[in-house]
């Protein structure tokens, strides 16, 4: 098992150094690691390894049953075998991006579930622009302004976030109705990490984030699309995150 070192609350840190446990043609398996594999609507992570006489690209990164695979390219030396100390750089600036991008998500889900009582029925986040769909969900011109004034007001007030792990049981308990169907983590995932937005709104979640809302900037949503009877997608951009 790779050990997800950027759970509970590391997801700042973009270098670090980790051993390798198994190398293919084209990938590498850490003991631990800082690079985020896709997941939960986040893209992976992309930067680099480093080893003494060598440099890889890495382009990938995947869960792989219960590890996490490192896919690279190879820029110079051969790839290290198992038991050599690596250092991992992280490409920062795609990091801070999608973890801008995926708290923002958190945010817009909260504002639509307070607003309109509209669960968020799937999201995927990007580096330049993100999507959520909401159901039961239609929305007018109004409506999406409200909800885009409503996020910048929340983003405005620059509120802390807490990432920690908590049990299960607690988090059932503690977690507002439609704000994420909790029957689709498997049972066996307990504790869960838990993102909470001081005052404002509580998640478990496995991704990316940052540490106050204010780091966001202002979100402008774009676009929006019915997606069926009942689901409705948004479509929203942050500022200078193109
Ligand atoms: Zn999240």
């Amino acid at each position: 098992m790779t050990d997800l070192r950027y759970l509970p609350d590391a997801d700042d840190v973009t270098t670090f150094t980790a051993t390798i446990t198994e190398t293919t043609q084209d990938s590498v398996f850490l003991d631990g690691t800082y690079f985020y594999p896709e997941g939960g609507g986040q893209p992976a992570d992309r930067g680099a390894l480093e080893w003494d006489g060598g440099r890889a690209d890495v382009v990938d990164v995947r869960k792989d049953h219960g590890d996490v695979r490192h896919d690279v390219e190879l820029r110079t030396g051969e790839l290290p075998a198992e038991g050599t100390t690596v250092e991992g750089r992280i490409d920062e600036d795609r990091r801070r991006k999608l973890s801008r991008m995926h708290t923002a998500q958190h945010v817009v889900s909260r504002v639509v579930l307070d607003e309109y009582g509209a669960s968020t029925a799937g999201n995927q986040v990007y580096p330049d622009r993100s999507r959520i769909d909401f159901e039961p969900a239609s929305f007018d011109d109004e409506d999406l302004e409200r909800i885009e004034r409503r996020s910048n007001e929340a983003i405005d007030r620059d509120l802390s976030l807490v990432k920690e792990n908590r049990p299960r049981s607690i988090v059932e308990e503690r977690v507002d109705e439609g704000r994420v169907p909790l029957d689709l983590i498997p049972d066996s995932v307990d504790p869960l990490r838990v993102v909470e937005i001081e005052g404002f709104d509580r998640c478990p979640c496995g991704g990316t984030h940052v540490s106050r809302l204010g780091e966001i900037g202002r979100l402008t949503v774009t676009d929006h699309v019915s997606k069926g009877e009942d689901t409705e997608r948004i479509e929203f951009e942050l500022e200078d995150a193109t």
